[in-house]
Formats: structure tokens, C-alpha cells, sequence
């Protein structure tokens, strides 16, 4: 039950021991044993952690003061497998795949992932006036590597969990953490989210965003989650920002690397940096002419947005065009068909944008004549073989690019294709403000954080308590 809350008194214990054993030392060496006896009998009593009784007062550390906070906390089990999908988003997914007008017209924001709600109970022995928070922890790896950490207020009992992997098993715990920044933490759970392949995501703000990730191959194999992902645009004419913090925080949560930007420079405006923030590389490429995927501008961009997509130091990229639907659809109707998805999952996952705040509705028309026709008709003998003849030969792509999306995005069978947690070491960098995570009341301080710009987690070191 080792966890890191517990590291401070933990430490101490093991500190006063020490600083015991090298006065020992000391004294022995100097030829002082009768005092070194003395000292002896406390390292041994405080070692065992039970009892510390004391002989010479004026020698010996402080006997710990009564314990303040006493409580267990006991975490609500889900029953797996947990949804992630809405019921009206199952509903499509489960139909025939081109039907997406029947349940989304792409006037209202539907898009959505369903959050996993953690929730737990707590029983005070002693001092819940001094209960300040609780940290929420979430891993999938057994050594807990990818561990995700989340601070909510002492008053909640809930921690809503957004943009969970599809088909994989989580562990999950709650510690709860008094004034004095001791913490008891309930047992760890275990649940696993549902496997219907479409992992939507919520990135507030912002509509429209998903994973490329979890679709079944014909092989057998999978896409790889939280590498490649789609949405509607993060900003607008150079400054103008739309993703909410809150929205920004998940992106980096995510661990975005770079931010991959379709839209002309009249619609986005210039901008040298990702307002997911400055670690993140932004990647401006227009797609142009992809209303005639033939066109010689369309196959000129498509073949600069695939040199991008073929360098692995890019992943995992968000990539977007306005609303997420046509010239993003397009990109990405050729990644998942390169990697072998269905064409059935194909048209689902293009006409999925009708779920999001789209403006209006798409139909299949749309794009049939325009790309659907031709990959069919491109040589090969299944779909994904097609696709990459077509872009090999027609559109002038090397295949050593076609390859490298494909190692990237492809979990082949039988390997993982879960990704939960793609973020990479660093030192997290503070962000200038605080966030309030509870407020100060007439009988208990408020809590304030930051949050780190990297990795869009908390940073412990910069808890506050405010009056
Ligand atoms: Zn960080």
C-alpha cells in the first residue's frame, strides 16, 4: 500500500533512526558507550513503529503527538465492461454504416465520450476538519508507470474520468490527505472499459475529437490509441483561442506532440505555436483541393502532410481542419484505409463528424465520387492494398512514408494497441496561475494548484492552502 503520500512520514521514520544510529557511531567512536547504550534503545523501539518510550527526555525525540486525521477510504466498484460510448453513439455504431444522419445531424454537440465515474465513501475516525484534498490515481501498467494523477476537492466523493482507452483494463485507488499531508489511500480496483472500437474524445471547448485508434484491422491487428487523433480547430484567425483551459489540460493529458493544422492561412491565420502550448511542435500545412481529390494540389499536399505523418517524433499528433470533418476526414479515411480498416468502419468513422457541432449534415454523397470510387478502383487485391497503390502510384508518395504510417499506426495481431499514457519524462513547468480546487469556507482553508504545462497534471509542490 506504499504510495508516494505517504513518503513524508515514512521518510521520517526512517530519518530519526538514522540520526540516531550516527550519533551512536559518533559516540562510539569517541569512547562515550555509556551514552551510546542510551541512545541505542530508542532507535529500536521507534524502528518497530509501535511504541517509543522514553527514558531521558532531554535526549530523546518529541513522542509523537495523538494522530489528527484517522479515516478510511473505500472506493465504489464499477461493473465491468464501463461504457464509453453513448447510448445513441452505440446505436449508429451497431446499424448499418452509412445511416449516420438517422441519429446526428450535426447541429448538436453528441460527440462525446460517456466519463467513467470514480466514486468513494470515507469514515472518520478522527479530525475530518482536517481532510484538505483527494488525488485520484488511475494506471493500466502493474508497475504503475503510467500512473495519472488528479486532485479534487476534500468535499467531493467523485472524480468524472474522460477519454478512457476502449478495451482496457485500468486499476484505479483515492488517497485522502490531511493538513498535516498525511494520507490514507483505499485498496486499488480494477475495471475495464467496453471495446466497441470508436474512442471518442472531450477536449471542452472543442468538438468533434477522436481517436483514430481501436478500430479492428481485416488482418486481425488494431490501430493504435492515443497516437493519432482528430477534431475541430483549437483556434481561429492567428489569436483568437477556442479551446477552453480545461480543454487545453486534456490535450496535454493526452500527450499531444503536434498540433497538425489543414486549414488555408486565410482561416487560421498566422501562428508560430500550438496553443496546446509551446512544447507542442504546430505543423501548418494546408490540404488544398481536396474538393477534387484528382486535383494536382491535392495530391501536392496530401504528399507533405504524408512526410509529416511518416516521422515517428511527431506522435501522437492532433490534426484538424475547421470542424474536423471534410479535409480531416479525408486524411484520415487514408490512414485507417492504409492500415487495413473496413470500409464499412471507414464510412463510420467519416460520417461520426455528424455527432459533432458540425454545422450541417454529411452524407455519403459527399465524398463517393470524390475518393471513395477511386481508392476502390486503384489495384489490389484487399482495401488497405488499394489504398496504397493509389497513393504510391497516383499521388506520388515513396513507400518508405506509406511503411513508417503504417509500423506507427498498426498494432499487427496479437500485439497491444492500448497507449494510455504516452507522455514522456520531463520536469513539469508550472503554469503562472493558480486553479482553485476548493474553496475557503468560515471552518476550512481553500486549495489552490497549478497544473504543469507539459503534461497538464498537477503539481504537488505547488499546493497551497488560502484563507
Ligand atoms: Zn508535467
Amino acid at each position: 500500500m506504499m504510495n508516494r503520500f505517504e513518503l513524508p512520514p515514512a521518510g521520517l521514520r526512517v530519518l530519526v533512526p538514522l540520526l540516531a544510529l550516527l550519533t551512536l557511531l559518533l559516540l562510539v567512536s569517541c569512547g562515550t558507550t555509556k551514552a551510546g547504550d542510551e541512545t541505542t534503545a530508542p532507535v529500536a523501539e521507534t524502528t518497530d513503529g509501535t511504541t517509543a518510550e522514553t527514558t531521558a527526555a532531554e535526549t530523546e525525540p518529541d513522542e509523537p503527538a495523538e494522530p489528527t486525521f484517522v479515516c478510511t477510504v473505500q472506493t465504489v466498484g464499477l461493473t465491468s465492461p464501463v461504457p464509453t460510448n453513448t447510448e445513441l453513439q452505440k446505436t449508429y455504431l451497431a446499424a448499418a454504416p452509412k445511416n449516420a444522419t438517422n441519429y446526428a445531424e450535426g447541429k448538436q454537440e453528441l460527440s462525446r465520450p460517456v466519463p467513467i465515474k470514480l466514486q468513494w465513501t470515507v469514515d472518520f475516525e478522527v479530525g475530518e476538519s482536517e481532510l484538505r484534498y483527494f488525488v485520484v490515481r488511475v494506471w493500466t501498467k502493474t508497475d504503475k508507470s503510467d500512473a495519472r494523477e488528479f486532485i479534487v476537492g476534500r468535499s467531493a466523493r467523485e472524480y468524472l474520468f474522460w477519454n478512457a482507452c476502449v478495451g482496457q483494463k485500468f486499476f484505479w485507488n483515492v488517497t485522502a490527505v490531511g493538513a498535516d499531508g498525511s494520507a490514507v489511500a483505499s485498496a486499488q480496483r480494477t475495471f475495464r472499459t467496453e471495446d466497441l472500437s470508436f474512442r471518442m474524445i472531450y477536449v471542452d471547448g472543442i468538438t468533434n475529437v477522436r481517436d483514430l485508434g481501436g478500430k479492428a484491422t481485416e488482418d486481425g491487428g488494431r490501430i493504435r490509441q492515443g497516437l493519432m487523433y482528430r477534431g475541430a480547430e483549437l483556434h481561429k484567425e492567428g489569436t483568437t483561442v477556442l479551446v477552453s483551459k480545461a480543454g487545453i489540460n486534456a490535450l496535454r493529458q493526452l500527450g499531444i506532440k503536434s498540433e497538425l493544422d489543414f486549414r488555408t492561412e486565410t482561416e487560421a491565420g498566422v501562428r508560430a505555436t500550438s496553443v496546446i502550448g509551446n512544447s507542442v511542435y504546430y505543423r501548418f500545412q494546408t490540404l488544398s483541393g481536396s474538393k477534387d481529390f484528382t486535383s494536382s494540389e491535392c495530391r501536392s499536399s496530401l504528399k507533405k502532410i504524408f512526410a509529416i505523418l511518416a516521422k515517428e517524433s511527431s506522435y501522437p499528433i492532433y490534426m484538424h481542419c475547421m470542424v474536423g470533418t471534410d479535409r480531416t476526414g479525408l486524411v484520415c479515411w487514408l490512414v485507417n484505409g492504409l492500415c487495413g480498416v473496413s470500409e464499412d468502419d471507414l464510412w463510420r468513422d467519416y460520417l461520426f463528424s455528424n455527432f459533432g457541432a458540425i454545422g450541417d449534415p454529411r452524407k455519403p454523397s459527399k465524398i463517393q465520387d470524390n475518393y471513395v470510387d477511386k481508392l476502390a478502383a486503384a489495384s489490389g487485391k484487399t482495401y488497405a492494398e488499394k489504398v496504397y497503390n493509389y497513393l504510391k502510384d497516383t499521388v506520388g508518395i515513396p513507400t518508405y512514408q506509406l511503411d513508417a504510417v503504417i509500423r506507427i499506426m498498426k498494432a499487427e495481431p496479437g500485439t497491444t494497441a492500448e497507449n494510455y499514457n504516452p507522455v514522456e519524462k520531463h520536469t513539469h513547468k508550472a503554469e503562472s496561475e493558480f486553479t482553485v480546487i476548493e474553496k475557503a469556507t468560515s471552518t476550512s482553508p481553500g486549495i489552490r494548484v497549478k497544473y504543469c504545462t507539459v503534461c497538464g497534471s498537477y503539481i504537488p509542490a505547488t499546493i497551497e492552502e488560502t484563507p
